[in-house]
Parts: C-alpha cells; structure tokens; sequence
C-alpha cells in the first residue's frame, strides 16, 4: 500500500482552489461538514459515513451525516437543509447522478464546495473533486475471476453466463459493466461464453437502486424461462447485495449440491453476509474496496479545499460528468475470494475473525 501511495503522490497532479475558480468560506476551522450519503440499507454506506465523520472530527470539523433512504427527492431535500444550516463543504455520494443540479447550483451560490464522494454527479460544474475507486476497474476484477475460474484462456466452453449490472441512475453501474464486457466480449464473440437469456446490453440488465429482491426476481424469471434441463455456469453480478438475490433465486432452482454445483458468482464491496456466504461456498468472489481509505482521501481533499492547501488528484481526465472534467482522486480495489480473504480482509483490521464465524 505503501508503494502504491507512493506512485499515485508521483503522478498526482496537484490543483489548488483557484484552479477551479471557487472560493471557500473564510471560516473552515472547525466548521462544519454537510455529508449525504445515499441509504443506510446496505453495509458499506454505513461504514462510509462513519469513517468519514471519524476522519474529519480528528481534522477539526463538526459533520451533519444523512442518508437519503435511496430517495433523490428525499437526498435533494437534505441538500438544501444542509446548505440551509451554513455547512463548510458538501460530501455527496449521489442516488439520483442526474437528479442534483438545481440543488447545486444553490450550493455554488453559497459558495460551498462540493466532493462527489463514489458516485459521480453528472451534468452540473458545480462538483469540485471526486473520491472514488477505479470503477472500470472493478468490472475487470469480476470479469477476470470468471475468465479464469472457467478457464477460458485455455480454450474450454462453451459456458452458460447472465449478466447483471447495477442501477441505472448511478454512473458507476456504466464503468462496472464496461470494465467487465471488456474481458468478456471476445468469449462472447467466439461463443465459449453463451448468454441463453439473451440480455447483453446494459439497457436490458441494470437493477434499480441496486436492490437485492429486483435481481432475484430477474434471475427467477431467467432461469424458468431459458434455462430448464440447462444449467447456469456463471454469473456477472456488480454487487453484493445483488449476488444475494441471485444466489436466493439459484437455490429456489435446486442449485447448490453436487449434482448441480452453483455458477461462479462475482460481487462487489465485501458486505459481510456475501463474505460469510464466500467462506461457505455460495458466492465465489467479491471485490474489496477499503472505505476507511476513501473516507481518508476524502476527508483530506475536504480540508485541503478548506484551507486553501493543493489538493492531491490522481486522474484528471476519466471523469467527464458531461459539464466538465472533474478532477479525482482514485483508488485501486482488490479482488477477494475464499482464498484470500484473511489477507485482504482480516490482516488489514477490516473484518475479524470473529466477524466472519
Ligand atoms: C458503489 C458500489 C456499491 C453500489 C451499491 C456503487 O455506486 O460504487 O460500491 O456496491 O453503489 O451500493
């Protein structure tokens, strides 16, 4: 990790404040923190919101932490209260990428600065930094465990795969599934990879707000309607939560015994229920992505911006939200199975072992 800290400070280009035409308030010094995180339904933004409270009480500031209950109307309106009581600077891990413009016009007018925090916010300027992980890069950990756990590259198949990608209003869901039909296309092409259902484009497999129950009902209805005496041999599943459902509706199937192992399953964020069930043999992998680090890179742009310090990017070309490049600062995630979840996850204090029993 060290080294790694070391090459991005190497190739970090550092912005200063005036660089992005804004100024801040004159008071950051223990002022406080607007943070807007998007539901408390799902493990990681809990996990998220704490550690980022944690790290900007220990740099001074007082913080307002709120999430938005998957609702943009509800999040919008936690905006305008937090930029109503006089916040320092907004953290936003957006639901709705679409849905805040108007809101963060009255933020640019109150002259608060705004961190896309995960997420990108699209079609407005008034989005200074982004903190998040390499998205693409996730889809390519998933895919690349499929490739090899198949064992394509030596030319078996043909396979049997679905593919599901996350919420259409979260720009992320784009990045993970570009990232991962990267690897799969040329499998897809020479057809050692075979989706019965048809459902190839991201239009026809996103899930919206990401909800567990939605995929299980996709997978349900794909599983009576393509596979019958066929089996399913993988599944592309962009996040944890979905690989639940998935995984309910695989067993509902009579997946799971010897007779008819379960497919190889992907997920994302390393949510304890998805870790316990890789221990056991249900879902097959996971990708870790460390929040404690993202809530410090966050945590540290927020004070730099505050205080007129250069902010440390490391990507100031990816991230087009449609109005501007937004500058960022991204962060690698790993790839996690029953392998080597005690180093990834345990070693690193992320989860103990008495968590994982
Ligand atoms: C995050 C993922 C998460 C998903 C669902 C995405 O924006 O990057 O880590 O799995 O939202 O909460």
């Amino acid at each position: 990790r060290a080294a790694l800290a070391a090459l991005a400070g190497a190739v970090s280009v550092a912005l200063t404040l005036s660089a992005c035409g804004k100024d801040s308030k004159d008071t950051p010094e223990g002022g406080t923190i607007g943070i807007a995180m998007p539901t408390q339904a799902s493990e990681r933004w809990i996990a998220d919101g704490k550690n980022v409270v944690t790290d900007l009480k220990a740099k001074g500031y007082k913080t307002k932490l709120v999430y938005g209950n998957d609702d943009p109307k509800t999040q919008v309106s936690q905006i305008q209260e937090l930029i109503t009581q006089g916040v320092s600077a907004l953290i936003i891990a957006a639901i709705d990428n679409k849905s805040l413009n108007n809101v963060l016009q009255q933020a640019a007018a109150a002259k608060i600065p705004v961190i896309s925090y995960d997420r990108l916010i699209l079609g407005t300027k008034n989005v200074d930094y982004y903190a998040s992980f390499d998205n693409e890069q996730v889809g390519r950990l998933q895919a690349r465990y499929i490739v090899d756990k198949l064992g394509l590259e030596d030319g078996k198949g043909p396979f049997n795969i679905e593919l599901f990608a996350g919420s259409p209003d979260d720009n992320n869901t784009k990045y993970f599934f570009d990232g991962a039909m990267h690897l799969l296309k040329p499998y897809l092409d020479n057809k050692q990879l075979v989706v019965r259902s048809g459902q190839t484009d991201l239009a026809d497999v996103t899930t919206l707000r990401w909800d567990g129950a939605t995929a299980k009902k996709r997978m349900d209805s794909v599983l009576a309607q393509w596979y019958g005496a066929k089996t399913v041999d993988a599944v592309l599943s962009p996040y944890d939560g979905i690989s639940i459902g998935i995984l309910g509706a695989l067993k509902a199937a009579g997946y799971g015994s010897a007779a008819k192992p379960l497919p190889v399953i992907t997920g994302q964020d390393a949510e304890l229920a998805s870790v316990k069930s890789i221990i056991a043999g249900g879902q097959s992998q996971t990708v870790y992505k460390d929040t404690r680090e993202l809530a410090d890179v966050t945590s540290t742009m927020v004070d730099a911006v505050l205080t007129h310090q250069q902010v440390r990017v490391n990507d100031t070309r990816t991230y087009d939200n449609g109005a501007k490049a937004v500058p960022a600062y991204l962060l690698q995630p790993t790839s996690v199975d029953k392998s080597n979840y005690e180093v990834a996850l345990v070693a690193t204090g992320y989860y103990t072992d008495a968590d994982l029993k």
